[in-house]
């Protein structure tokens, strides 16, 4: 078990989660208790029929217990706003329980 004092923790302080969930890719772990999360979502243009592929990129609050470190897939939810631009938590991260995490990024 993890000493969690964070009161912004879903699982250990008084932060409650609620909203919609989302799976992306942590591209920046370096702000205080904080990362930035990037995912893919298609959008449709009516005027050729296709899908372009674009990216939403929030910033998520990371609880001491869950310790998202770059390149991590994590999954995220809204919350309260923590502060100005950050009102998203993240609850878990993905890729720990196949193991080998650092591994699988850089091949
Ligand atoms: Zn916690």
């Amino acid at each position: 078990m993890v000493d969690c004092k964070d009161v912004n923790c879903p699982f250990h302080g008084k932060l409650t989660v609620h909203g919609r969930v989302f799976k992306g890719v942590v591209t920046s772990a370096k702000m205080h208790k904080t990362v930035t999360v990037k995912w893919e979502r298609k959008y449709y243009l009516q005027k050729y029929e296709r899908f372009e592929t674009r990216f939403s990129k929030v910033k998520a609050h990371n609880p001491d217990c869950v310790k998202a470190k770059e390149g991590d897939i994590v999954l995220i939810q809204e919350c309260k706003p923590i502060s100005k631009t950050k009102h998203f938590v993240v609850i878990k991260v993905l890729n720990k329980q196949k193991g080998n995490s650092n591994q699988t990024i850089k091949s």
